[in-house]
């Protein structure tokens, strides 16, 4: 029989394989196969409710019911010539994941027919029971209500699951009283306030023909995949999705063939399923290439509108891990499944679009327009600047925890990385004191605005070490975690934008009201931004020791955990600025900032206990029984009078007993620290007793088992390794 571990590695290793499904047809003919997105509607509802809608999306406003009929109803005819039977409000609560409620079409009138049934008024709002997802407090439980409220901005999609299929609607998730339980509300609230900041600086200042601005999101996802045998072999992976014990393989095995190979057959496969499986649910997708560490990943979809490539994002998830089933493969979207190995990311690529087609961060080959690109890159900047914390909140997790500042991966300090170009221009326009206009294209060349290149090197591979880079034509969030929502990063980014970009219409405003001219007041603003805002700049190794020292020398924080962290949502500073926005109200915050703290705390409790668990009842058993084999061993050497020279096998039994002693005793102060901790009042203090005393102790506990890994007879280790893991496939 062998241990769990064996047993996992011959499952792992004699799959039979699985090939992909091949569609018939062309993959663009998948495109969009399962979305009820604008094309269709347009085919199957009347022209004028057509243009109500679009204009109801466009502004944000409600959904007239006679128009709201009339979508349910080609819906239901869209959705059942599919074969589409339930339909779904489809929402993303505080727990992370997406949540549904579903409801037949199949009703029974009040004279017992059967018939199929989708009201406007199901499609407009639904009545999930609430008391199932964290509010924080805003909701008390015998009024444990909340809505979901249809955003049509999303299109609804089919998902396949088990042979059945169900129409799925995108909605937000509100309590009775209208506060946000959900990430998407808060969203579509930062979309708005940021175009609306961002308007009227574009269409007064550059180009009155502009008359929509779109914040547009790229999520490049990271994940790793395994044999899903080992999966089930690791408690720690079932339970907290990232391994809590086990010794790190050597560097030469990152560096073998593996690394830098091709995707391995198996590998192909489930990417081309769940490529197949994305596109029909319209999510571009286009790249897919081996990351740095072993049997990492990534895929990118092309970038949409930021509401839409979260939703995406998060349905990609679902895909992925979905598809990954038939494939005998697990997906880890987890930030940091593996110690000393690179963890995953979700590279939040940010920009603004206008409804001319412009990318508002995009450099031109002409200078006029390098002053928009200017103004949008300063501000950015400036805001990121100046909400640093509050951005470093906003990628808090128990898992990014683990991955910022460890291997190959950016440190929680927040800094912008712009190349060396764009460096030369600010540092230009930050010494020109005095500017003088002239006419024409020459005023620009004095204000040292035309040089910029409209396509940028890459010039080095530093911007990979930046949390924050810009990368040619948008910022790239790097920070975000593998597993997080894009949601709150987003959040936050839009907001600090928004508010950023309020201020600084307000400065130039008033220079104009001065006298100033437009261009040269739009210069001086941005002059004062760059100065002020410099300290956010970073343009060497992220990654490095001095980074470290250097940035505490700026004032600029390196918080390491969560539960730090978070309190930045609860400053002065983010609360004027979320309420002033109309994001959050405080109320909302601090609703949030107890979820998160909760979620922090358990998962820190989840952890320990899993590795306590796994610590006493699988390792520290397979070690002394390994242990009693050499004890026996010895004893037979005894007795055959072979005793001259044991020193080497007796410190191997006196190493396994002192290992062992360290962990139970560490286990057990674990357990006390975790009693101590679970009896404090506020979230707060019990997260923050969780990171001291709970939390602390992981590594202790891990290093002894991880050098019992190393005594103990291989066939004997009850835990597939890191090398199986990452390497067998
Ligand atoms: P890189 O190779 O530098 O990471 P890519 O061009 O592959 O850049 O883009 C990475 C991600 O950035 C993709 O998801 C892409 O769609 C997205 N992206 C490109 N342009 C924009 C933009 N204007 N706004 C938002 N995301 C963008
Ligand atoms: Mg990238």
């Amino acid at each position: 029989m062998g241990t769990v571990r064996i047993r996992a590695i011959e499952a792992a290793t004699t799959r039979p394989e699985v090939l992909a499904n091949p569609p018939s047809t062309k993959l663009s003919d998948f495109y969009c196969k399962n979305v009820f997105n604008l094309e269709a509607m347009e085919a199957s509802v009347s022209p004028v409710v057509y243009k109500e809608l679009q204009s109801a999306i466009r502004k944000g406003t409600g959904i007239e019911a006679h128009v709201a009929d009339a979508v349910a109803a080609a819906m239901k005819s869209w959705a059942m010539g599919r074969g589409v039977t339930h339909y779904t409000h489809w929402f993303q609560p505080l727990t992370g994941a997406t949540a549904e409620k579903h409801d037949a079409f199949f009703t029974v009138s009040p004279d017992g027919k059967a018939l199929e049934s989708f009201k406007g008024s199901s499609l407009v709002q639904q009545e999930p029971d609430a008391s199932s997802f964290p509010s924080g407090g805003l909701r008390n439980t015998f009024e444990a209500r909340g809505y979901t409220a249809w955003d049509p901005s999303s299109p609804a999609f089919i998902i396949e699951r088990g042979g059945t299929k169900t129409l799925c609607i995108p909605t937000v998730f509100v309590s009775y009283t209208g506060e946000a339980l959900d990430y998407k509300a808060p969203l579509l609230k930062s979309l708005h306030a940021l175009e609306k900041a961002a308007l009227p600086v574009v269409q007064e200042y550059f180009d009155r023909n502009v008359s929509k601005i779109t914040a547009t999101l790229g999520v490049e996802q990271e994940y790793f995949l395994i044999d899903k045998a080992f999966f089930y072999a690791r408690p720690d992976l079932i339970t907290c999705g990232r391994t809590v014990l086990g010794h790190s393989p050597s560097k030469g095995q990152q560096l073998d063939d593996h690394y830098f190979g091709s995707i391995p057959s198996r590998v192909h496969a489930f990417m081309y399923d769940f490529e197949t499986e994305a596109l029909k649910l319209g999510i571009p997708i286009t790249t897919r290439h081996n990351e740095v560490a072993p049997s990492q990943f990534e895929c990118a979809p092309v970038f949409q509108e930021v509401n839409l490539a979260v939703d995406k994002n998060q349905l990609l998830m679902d895909i992925m891990q979905k598809v990954a089933e038939r494939h005998n493969f697990k997906v880890l979207m987890h930030e940091k499944p593996f110690a000393g190995v690179n963890g995953s990311g979700k590279h939040n690529n940010w920009s603004l679009g206008t409804d001319t087609g412009k990318n508002l961060l995009s450099p031109s080959t002409k200078a006029k327009e390098n002053l928009q690109f200017l103004t949008f890159f300063v501000n950015t900047i400036a805001a990121v600047h100046k909400n640093a914390d509050l951005l470093r909140a906003s990628i808090a997790s128990i898992g990014n925890d683990h991955r910022l500042g460890a291997n190959e991966a950016p440190p929680a300090i927040m800094s912008v990385f712009i190349g060396s170009q764009l460096t030369e221009v600010l540092d230009e326009l930050e010494a020109s004191s005095t500017i003088k206009v002239e006419k024409g294209d020459n005023m620009y060349i004095k204000l040292g605005i035309n040089k910029i290149p409209p396509i940028l090197k890459d010039n080095t591979d530093r911007n990979r070490t930046s949390p924050f880079a810009f990368t040619g034509n948008k910022f790239e969030f790097r920070a975000v975690g593998s597993s997080a929502n894009s949601s709150s990063p987003m959040v936050a980014l839009n907001t600090a934008m928004a508010s950023q970009l309020v201020s600084f219409k307000k400065a130039v405003d008033a220079l104009v009201a001065d006298g100033e001219k437009k261009e040269v007041a739009i210069i001086k603003v941005l002059r004062d931004l760059i100065i002020e805002s410099k300290a956010i700049r970073f343009e060497k190794d992220g990654y490095s020791d001095e980074w470290v020292k250097e940035a505490e020398k700026r004032g600029l924080n390196n918080v390491k955990t969560t539960d730090e962290a978070l309190d930045f949502y609860l400053t002065d500073q983010a609360i004027k600025l979320f309420t002033d926005n109309k994001v959050f109200t405080e109320a909302e915050l601090r609703a949030r900032h107890e979820i998160s703290l909760e979620h922090y705390t358990m998962g820190l409790q989840i952890e320990s206990r899993v590795l306590g668990d796994m610590a006493v009842n699988q390792i520290i058993p397979a070690a002394m029984r390994y242990q009693r084999e050499l004890i026996a061993n010895l004893k037979g050497l005894k007795d055959l009078g072979l005793d001259s020279d044991t020193d080497g096998l007796r410190q191997s039994i006196e190493a396994i007993t002192k290992h062992v002693n360290t962990i139970k005793l560490e286990v057990e102060a674990m357990i006390e620290a975790r009693k101590a901790a679970n009896k404090l009042e506020s979230a707060s203090d019990m997260a923050k007793a969780y990171t001291r005393t709970v939390k602390s102790k992981f590594d202790t506990i891990r290093y002894h088992v991880d050098k019992l890994e190393l005594l103990v007879d291989d066939e004997q280790w009850p835990l597939p390794k890191y090398r199986e893991m990452l390497f067998m496939r």
